[in-house]
């Protein structure tokens, strides 16, 4: 597109990471469906589209390509919504799920990787032998642990943090060994400050439907589960679930089904209101200037808070409230024959109380087939954070000499990697502390009419999540287009 050439749009759209392309496609879909014309813009800063999803292809070792993954490596499809969408999209052959029969996570315990019992569901055993025999905890976390069946359940509707409610309910041991390092890993957060209302609702669920967290999910186990399926395709899928290409497939897949104007290589610098209150006019750091009735904001908290400064400084400081962390991977190729460790799991996390500089090490190559070349192995580790946030200025070559110090200290793996990639997410993972549920509330409530913000910040970090809230913006933003009438925009200027 020219530039010159802003036409007055109904929605602009800003940030084309996968809440801003799935919020467009949505609204795409649903203007096709009334038969209704609509007018979008989506403007992306970068020169490429997908934000955090991102995965290269490594070539030159044998007969397919290493699948490396900058961002997330998989969703999941207990919230169905990024599997719906793959299907929508005409993905279902190229759906990947993980190798659920080698699925086994273990936990750093006093240097050595220990397998998670078998039986534990997210943090909660449900097999009372593998438990009892695990190393993992010992006999008086143990007890404990089995405390949980007697103490009585908070029933109030009050946020508290992931540490709070696990040491209450399980003790210190489970949080420490179980909880910190696979809930808080998830998110990358402090399960000190992680509230649990924005992070695992079900957990109060459960406790406050069955008294015991042990015997909720005892009870859950037994009852049978629906297949995860968009109700086309009676195909089960796995919990973590890709594409054969990697997550980017998704993304790229996406993009190419917007019809509207794409703006790639742009940022939206300001906001405005329209004197006649008929809309917005975002001044664009390409000299131009676009007019749009509604706006859409898909972009990092602190960035909406500057854009939406002038228009509601209350909204603009709760935003700017949302902390943030940086962290990266380091994904390193390996020859098969000269990695003894079998490699037999999807990772191991490692607990806080390791004190190591790295958080986790996923064996991805085992965790989904089709990333790694025959006789090669592609291992990820994981740094930065709240624990160890300097990690992220370190330079590429400290970083590979730690990650290869770690392989070698926790795996035994001393071999020349053939390649290595690293990713670093500066400021990039939004931190749900307790109360952020309250926050995003009175964010929106803040929020100018025809304004939206949508995406990881929010109602959940994760993709599925990402596309649940893009439906729910598009849905808003679409009801408003319909209903409410507004006067014309008039043209936007060429240049500002
Ligand atoms: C290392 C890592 C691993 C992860 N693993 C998983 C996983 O396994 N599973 C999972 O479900 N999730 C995972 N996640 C989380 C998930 O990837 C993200 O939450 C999700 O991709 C965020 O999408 P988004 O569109 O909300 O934000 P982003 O992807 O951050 O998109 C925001 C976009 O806004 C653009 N932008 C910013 N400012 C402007 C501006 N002024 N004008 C125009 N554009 C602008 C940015 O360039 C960016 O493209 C992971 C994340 C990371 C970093």
């Amino acid at each position: 597109m020219a530039l010159a050439d802003h036409k007055p749009v109904d929605v602009a759209i800003i940030g084309g990471g996968i809440s801003g392309l799935a919020t467009a496609y949505y609204l795409q879909r649903q203007a096709e469906r009334e038969q209704r014309p609509l007018r979008y813009t989506l403007l992306e800063r970068s020169r490429r589209a997908g934000g955090k999803i991102i995965t290269e292809q490594v070539a030159g070792f044998g007969d397919q390509p290493f699948v490396v993954e900058g961002g997330p490596d998989s969703f999941i499809t207990q919230k169905p919504w990024a599997l719906q969408l793959a299907r929508e999209l005409g993905l279902e052959e190229r759906i990947l799920g993980a190798n659920d029969h080698l699925r086994k996570t273990y936990v750093l315990n006093r240097g050595k990787p220990t397998p998670l019992p078998d039986g534990v569901l997210m943090i909660v055993p449900t097999r009372f032998l593998p438990f009892a025999l695990s190393p993992l905890i010992s006999p008086l976390g143990k007890l404990r642990m089995g405390l949980d069946f007697f103490i009585p359940a908070k029933r109030d509707d009050e946020d508290e943090t992931l540490a709070d409610f696990i040491r209450r309910r399980l003790g210190d041991e489970a949080l420490d060994k179980i909880a910190e390092p696979l809930m808080s890993g998830i998110y990358n957060a402090e399960a000190e400050r992680q509230s649990l209302l924005a992070t695992f609702p079900r957990f109060r669920d459960i406790e406050k439907r069955h008294g015991s967290l042990i015997r909720g999910m005892l009870a859950s186990k037994r009852s049978p589960k629906p297949a995860a399926t968009n109700g086309t395709s009676p195909k089960p899928v796995s919990m973590f679930t890709s594409l054969h290409d990697g997550t980017q497939e998704l993304v790229d897949t996406l993009f190419g089904r917007l019809t509207g104007d794409i703006c790639l290589g742009v940022a939206v610098t300001a906001i405005a209101a329209q004197p006649d209150r008929s809309g917005y006019r975002l001044t664009l750091d390409d000299g131009t200037a676009l007019l749009a009735r509604q706006v859409a904001l898909a972009t990092p908290a602190f960035v909406s808070a500057d854009l939406l400064r002038p228009l509601s400084p209350g909204a603009a400081d709760l935003l700017a409230s949302i902390r943030y962390v940086s962290t990266g991977t380091i994904s390193l190729g390996f020859r098969r024959d000269e990695v003894a460790h079998p490699l037999n799991g999807f990772g191991v996390v490692i607990p806080r109380s390791e004190r190591r500089p790295i958080n986790a090490i996923t064996w991805s190559s085992t965790k989904f087939n089709h990333r790694a070349p025959d006789g090669h192995v592609l291992l990820r580790v994981f740094f930065g954070g709240s624990r160890n946030p300097q990690m992220v200025d370190r330079s590429d070559e400290e970083l590979l000499a730690i990650a290869r110090r770690e392989l070698d200290a926790l795996l035994g793996i001393r071999a020349e990697p053939v390649f290595h990639r690293l990713f670093r997410w500066r400021n990039a993972t939004p931190q749900y502390d307790a109360g952020h549920l309250q926050r995003v509330a009175a964010i929106e409530a803040a929020l100018p009419t025809g304004i939206y913000v949508t995406g990881s910040p929010y109602r959940g970090i994760g993709i599925p999540d990402c596309v649940h809230q893009a439906q729910g913006t598009a849905g808003q933003v679409w009801q408003h287009l319909t209903t409410v009438s507004q006067p014309e925009l008039a043209q936007s200027e060429r240049t500002l």
